[in-house]
């Protein structure tokens, strides 16, 4: 997350009045920025992964683990060394000897005791690329490490079991709950001390009008209460008028209740960052990894426990959805509007709604028919010459208002910046982020984000994730691939995703047939070649009209992530990895790299039909064999200690011993 200038942060009631400036200012920089780079061509297929990590203090004689809120020292020892580093050529220099590869760069993030690892630079279009990220990843570890206290591990849990608890869970140690986050089970230090996060949480706090709320279903073992009601709820706080909120029904049965913006946003996550060769590329990327970000969730899931419990779904999505969700009442369609515009049907931080590829194949029956659109900045757009489809898509972005304002940057409006744009396009956190190029820097084109992913414990498992995704997009570019489903189904999938061993167990709307090109008819004159060749001969050449397209419902199924991922039985639907093969082997790729990518593929075919196990699977089933654990969902101290040090030993035995992760995998299935 790149931090903004600091500054003056408006308050809330503040903020609210300038909104509708920084909106206005912030189309205006989007405009100028878009006619300066929409003719940016043959930019390089540039990509970057993000690692985030927890920073987890060990206390092997007392048997706890706690997170560590170092993360401002070690991000400053980091930037020390990595200065030292391009100042001696890394000569002794712990950033040294990586195969002359550049130093990994480090950023904070919202939790206090989280860091982000990119690689030093993006990374290329060879596949000997490919072969450097696991290895990088590693290292990344390994300098992070050497950047912290000897009992300090980064590890890469989406998030630590017991945060939220009574223990003395964080180090140092703070009593909840502060002014900010005005929570019952979190102190406002457990945030990351900019001012940006204290005010983000505020104001989305006072937005709202009470705190956040997440209830996550509880796992029901054989000895938990039912009805559960969550134990460690204080009915009974009167610090602040939010405390009422669990007065007011806030806590709900059978669930475990969290009232703070920490619980989501101190999640971590992997993202992955495409740069297209230009900027029609990059919108046929971002619709056509889309209907991919619910399956790829699913198949990362990590994240089995919250605030000490087990919970019966197994990804992170939604709790950060509902942990940043500033809707008021009216917005949420709790109360007849009033002051507030529209409701609004999706949280800020949810699967996206919309496409952007002006697509001959873009059917309307696709889009979202519930989008919220701005229709003034709409129109402002369209009037400033962008197309519709992309207009509609920013127009729908900007129904926020932006949360952290600093009265400094509302002197003069500068269109050689983004940071107005900005301010609304990074907290509109949904699982495909397009992004323009920065104005300032020339050598950066249009890029996709694809943000759904969840951590997974091993390197060896983020590599894999990140170089599937990065062949399917080159699958996509090489075979135009088709994937559009309606993004309603999308929508749906992504609640599917949350569902306990969804990935075995549940099925996923998904397109059969990836080749399909045909056009309706009123759309083949128009089109400019991007399904049929057209040249100047081409009255003589148009291909015969296509038959009318039957209906959209007919070109999509209900499928197991395995259908997905290795095809259909019945052929209906080839599958991503046969296809990724296919790309395989229309491109010259030497043997030995075709091998090395061949165990990363492996581990997602397998972890598709079920052979391998997901990090959730593989944690429940650590709790519940664990000898202390009563079957009552309950993940202790204890456990959660036991838990961290085993998944450290996972950790530091592949760091060691080069590309075990495989073997480690394999031996989760027991
Ligand atoms: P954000 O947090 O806003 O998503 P970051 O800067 O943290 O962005 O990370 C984005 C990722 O994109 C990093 O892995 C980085 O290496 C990569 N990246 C940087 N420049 C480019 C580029 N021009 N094209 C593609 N990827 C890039
Ligand atoms: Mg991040
Ligand atoms: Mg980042
Ligand atoms: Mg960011
Ligand atoms: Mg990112
Ligand atoms: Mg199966």
């Amino acid at each position: 997350m790149g931090l903004l200038a600091l500054g003056t942060a408006l308050e809330w009631p503040d903020a609210k009045k300038k909104a509708s400036q920084v909106r206005e200012w912030g189309i205006e920089q989007l405009l100028a920025n878009w006619r300066r780079a929409r003719g940016k061509e043959r930019d390089a297929l540039l990509w970057g992964d993000e690692v985030e990590y927890l920073v987890v203090a060990l206390d092997d004689a007392a048997k706890k683990s706690r997170l560590s809120l170092a993360q401002a020292d070690i991000l400053k020892s980091l930037a020390r060394d990595e200065a030292l580093w391009k100042s001696e050529s890394g000569k002794g220099n712990k950033h040294a000897g990586h195969d002359g590869e550049e130093p990994p760069h480090f950023h904070p993030e919202f939790g206090r005791f989280m860091l982000e690892a990119t690689p030093g630079e993006p990374w290329g279009i060879g596949f000997k690329d490919l072969l450097k990220v696991e290895s990088n990843m590693k290292w990344r570890r390994e300098v992070a490490k050497a950047h912290m206290a000897p009992n300090e591990v980064p590890i890469t849990l989406t998030t630590f079991p017991r945060l939220g608890t009574k223990d003395d869970y964080i180090q140092p140690y703070y009593p909840p709950s502060g002014p900010a986050l005005r929570s019952q089970f979190v102190p406002d230090e457990i945030a990351n001390p900019h001012i940006r996060f204290p005010t983000l949480a505020a104001n989305i706090r006072s937005r709202r009008g009470r705190k956040v709320e997440l209830n996550v279903p509880v796992f029901h073992d054989t000895n938990t209460p039912r009805p559960f009601k969550d134990p460690t709820v204080n009915y009974d706080l009167h610090n602040w008028p939010e405390d009422d909120d669990v007065r007011n029904g806030a806590a709900k049965d059978d669930h475990v209740y969290m009232d703070a913006m920490a619980f989501g946003m101190g999640s971590c996550c992997l993202q992955i960052t495409f740069q297209a060769k230009n900027m029609t590329e990059g919108r046929k990327l971002y619709d056509q990894l889309s209907p991919l970000g619910p399956i790829l969730l699913a198949l990362t899931a990590a994240t089995p426990i919250y605030k000490g419990f087990l919970v019966d779904t197994d990804v992170r999505w939604n709790q950060i959805g509902n942990a940043v969700d500033d809707r008021t009442r009216e917005e949420l369609g709790e109360a007849p509007l009033k002051d507030d515009r529209w409701r609004i049907p999706k949280s800020r931080y949810a699967s996206n709604s919309t496409y952007l590829s002006q697509d001959p194949r873009l059917r309307k029956e696709y889009f979202d028919p519930d989008l919220v659109v701005d229709e003034s900045i709409k129109k402002r757009l369209m009037e400033g010459g962008m197309d519709e489809l992309l207009a509609t898509h920013f127009a729908h972005l900007f129904i926020r208002d932006p949360l952290v304002i600093f009265s400094e940057d509302l002197e003069e409006l500068d269109l050689n910046k983004s940071d107005h744009f900005e301010n609304l396009q990074s907290t509109n956190w949904q699982h495909m982020r397009f992004k323009p190029p920065p104005p300032d820097k020339d050598d950066i084109g249009w890029r996709v984000e694809f943000r759904s992913m969840e951590i997974q414990i091993t390197d060896f498992e983020n590599a894999a994730f990140s170089i599937f995704i990065v062949l399917i997009t080159r699958a996509i570019l090489s075979f135009d691939l088709n994937f559009y489903i309606p993004i309603q189904r999308t929508t749906e999938n992504m609640e599917t995703a949350h569902a306990r061993d969804a990935v075995n167990d549940r099925k996923f709307w998904f397109r059969k047939d990836p080749f399909a090109s045909r056009v309706p008819r009123s759309a083949q004159q128009s089109t400019n070649g991007s399904t049929f060749s057209s040249g100047t001969s081409s009255a003589i050449n148009t291909p015969p009209p296509s038959p009318p397209l039957g209906p959209v419902e007919t070109e999509f199924d209900l499928m197991t992530i395995d259908d997905i991922v290795n095809g259909c039985a019945d052929g209906s639907f080839p599958g991503l990895i046969p296809l990724v093969e296919s790309y395989l082997n229309s491109v010259n790729v030497d043997v030995e790299t075709r091998c090395f990518l061949a165990s990363y593929l492996d581990l997602i075919r397998k972890r598709a039909n079920g052979t391998l196990w997901t990090g959730a699977r593989w944690m429940r089933e650590f709790v519940a064999k664990h000898p202390s654990y009563k079957q009552d969902s309950v993940v202790s101290e204890e456990i959660t200690y036991d838990l961290v040090k085993a998944v450290e030993e996972m950790t530091i035995k592949e760091g060691k011993n080069g590309s075990v992760g495989w073997e480690l995998l394999r031996g989760r299935k027991v």
